[in-house]
């Protein structure tokens, strides 16, 4: 009841008395409550307790003469029964709903399995265009057929032409594959379906495969139209390979993408692009005319791609004055266009966190060092160590300077980075051996030596019991470049013979019997002498190249120790600052190619 606010209830005998003295209005009894409620005649109410079998109460009213009245409980208490058991049916029925849901969304998805889900790109609506790829236009020209055949089937119809079902697209990752495919559908302006083959497997046998059938009637639906299949050595690698025998599921996407292939008519308008970059693993049938029948290699950009992909995406990011975009091209071969685009936008990431509004030189420097070499973590004080890692690196740098065919200095540093790098000297590949490809036996020892400065570095200045395992990265380049010339290039007196196959890959590969070596036992023991010896030679010259030049080793350690970083430039002038001394003090001269004693105490 309302209004009975602080007012203090009255006690039973209290209420026996107000009724007598007439100060109650009326009575009201729940009887299944035990209470009664009163309403007083200056308008206050109030309840009391009672016993369930009241009397008094009632008598007193009576003779009072107040209104008594009997609330009907019962109604009520029939009221509150029904609603709170129709709400518990009400529970089990949404209960017992939500479970039917539930088994029925799984039997669907059981069902459903096998569909695909292709992302789409509706017609019109692919925003790159053929000027958004760039440094790769081989490539380019190849597939402007293709889309000249998207927009006007007709022509090529008309004179009995055949158009390519499928276009294999083959390169290292990030040269722009997915990106020259989504062009073509661009350009063409027509729906663009795409997948990783990797989805098209599952667990379970025959999923792919209905994946596979799935995609091809969603994009016969919405021809002219390109489907592009990423990374297709997924499903696509030769059947029955690898150890282990096949794998059903994988054989049986395959053959459904095999099928599907030959069910499309020709010139049906829908055209298929795949991606790989191991081509050579990829079944013979999957390349026979009518299917795979065009290919396409695209490449790593060579100097002017570079310069061009750079250029692509710095439209949209707004350089610095100086910033010269054919230098960096110059700095950065090797890259792709994904680690290029990569490199504009940490740039562009470091410029915004520094507040700057354009994209300057040392932005772009620390970016490609971050790339390359991992974050910078703090530097290292003055101390034994550092010093160790100084004259290791300065015998890195100061080789790459002195020897001829060398790889050319970029920088040297003591910055550590994180994952253990205490610093580092880079260096730029020459161009020309990079574009052509070609690689000199010359180079590949001056590689070796280079290698091996650091460890050279360290015996020279601390002698052959303080060497450390820091070269140990070094030496697995030399014995890995070192058998590679043994038994691949045929770079050594065991004559021109290739005695092992690229790669290693046992169960990518198409057949893991051959990765067995052709060669005898005694021919395996040549081997590893030859190893040894062009690594003992490395490490030998090396030595002979350092010895003399401790004074200038001791200089450019201490002008690096204050400086932590010295470009190549300056490391270069150096160097040539102290030769032209040399030869002026007439202490020059190829030093003596004595081997070293120190040297031969170390086991390489
Ligand atoms: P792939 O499919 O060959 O692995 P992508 O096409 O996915 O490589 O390339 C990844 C990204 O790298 C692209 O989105 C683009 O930003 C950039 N890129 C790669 N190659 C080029 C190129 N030739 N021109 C412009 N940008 C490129």
């Amino acid at each position: 009841m309302d209004g009975e606010g602080a007012a203090p209830q009255p006690t039973y005998s209290q209420l026996l008395k107000d009724i007598r003295t007439g100060q109650v209005r009326e009575l009201e009894l729940s009887p299944r409550q035990r209470e009664v409620r009163v309403q007083f005649k200056d308008g206050r109410q109030a309840r009391v307790a009672m016993f369930s079998n009241e009397q008094q109460v009632l008598r007193t009213a009576e003779l009072a003469g107040v209104p008594l009245s009997v609330r009907d409980d019962r109604a009520d208490a029939a009221t509150a029964s029904l609603v709170s058991n129709g709400l518990l049916v009400l529970l089990l029925l949404a209960g017992l709903a939500l479970l039917l849901r539930r088994s029925a969304q799984v039997a669907n998805r059981a069902l459903g399995f096998g569909s695909s889900k292709p992302r789409l790109q509706a017609e019109g609506s692919v925003p790159v265009r053929f000027e958004d790829v760039a440094g790769i236009a081989e490539a380019k020209e190849e597939l402007q057929e293709v889309v000249a055949f998207l927009k006007a089937p007709e022509r090529y119809t008309a004179i009995g032409a055949r158009i390519p079902k499928g276009v294999l697209l083959v390169g290292p990752p990030g040269t722009g594959k997915t990106l020259l495919a989504r062009a073509i559908a661009g350009e063409a302006g027509v729906p663009f379906f795409s997948m990783a083959a990797s989805e098209f497997v599952e667990m379970f046998v025959g999923v792919g495969a209905s994946r596979v059938r799935d995609l091809f009637r969603k994009a016969k639906a919405k021809a002219p139209c390109i489907i592009f299949i990423d990374e297709i050595d997924a499903v696509g690698r030769q059947r029955g390979a690898g150890i282990g025998g096949g794998n059903d599921e994988r054989e049986q996407t395959l053959n459904q993408l095999l099928t599907e292939m030959d069910g499309f008519a020709e010139n049906s308008g829908v055209i298929l692009l795949a991606a790989t970059n191991r081509p050579d693993v990829l079944d013979a049938a999957l390349m026979r005319p009518g299917r795979f029948d065009r290919r396409i290699t695209v490449d790593l950009p060579d100097r002017r791609g570079r310069e061009a992909i750079l250029s692509v995406h710095a439209r949209t990011r707004p350089l610095g004055e100086g910033v010269s975009l054919s230098d960096w091209a110059s700095r950065t071969p090797g890259f792709s266009g994904a680690d290029l685009a990569n490199l504009l936008n940490e740039a562009a990431i470091l410029t915004a966190r520094r507040q700057q509004t354009s994209i300057d030189e040392q932005a772009l420097n620390d970016a490609l060092e971050r790339i390359t070499m991992g974050l910078a973590v703090a530097a290292l004080q003055d101390s034994a160590k550092k010093r160790l890692i100084a004259y290791h690196e300065v015998g890195h740098a100061l080789l790459t300077t002195l020897v001829p065919h060398a790889d050319r200095l970029d920088k040297v540093t003591l910055l550590p980075r994180a994952g253990g790098v205490g610093g580092f000297a880079r260096t730029m590949p020459d161009e020309e051996v990079l574009d052509s490809g070609l690689i000199s036996k010359a180079y590949l020892q001056a590689r070796l030596v280079v290698a091996m400065g650091g460890r050279a570095a360290e015996l020279v200045v601390f002698g052959p019991n303080e060497v450390t395992q820091g070269a140990s990265g070094d030496l697995d380049l030399v014995a890995r470049i070192g058998r590679e010339m043994v038994t691949r290039y045929g770079f050594s007196p065991l004559g021109p013979l290739a005695l092992e196959a690229e790669g290693p890959e046992v169960f990518l590969g198409r057949d893991w019997l051959r990765s067995q070596p052709h060669y005898s036992e005694e021919t395996a023991q040549r081997i590893d002498t030859q190893v040894r010896l062009l690594a003992r030679q490395a490490l030998d010259q090396a030595i002979a190249l350092l010895t003399p030049r401790r004074a200038l080793m001791d200089a450019l350690v201490e002008r690096l120790i204050a400086e932590e970083t010295l470009e190549g430039d300056t490391f270069r002038s150096l160097v040539e600052a102290d030769e032209r001394r040399r030869i002026a003090s007439g202490s020059a001269g190829e030093p003596s190619a004595e081997p070293d004693v120190k040297a031969a105490q170390v086991g390489v």
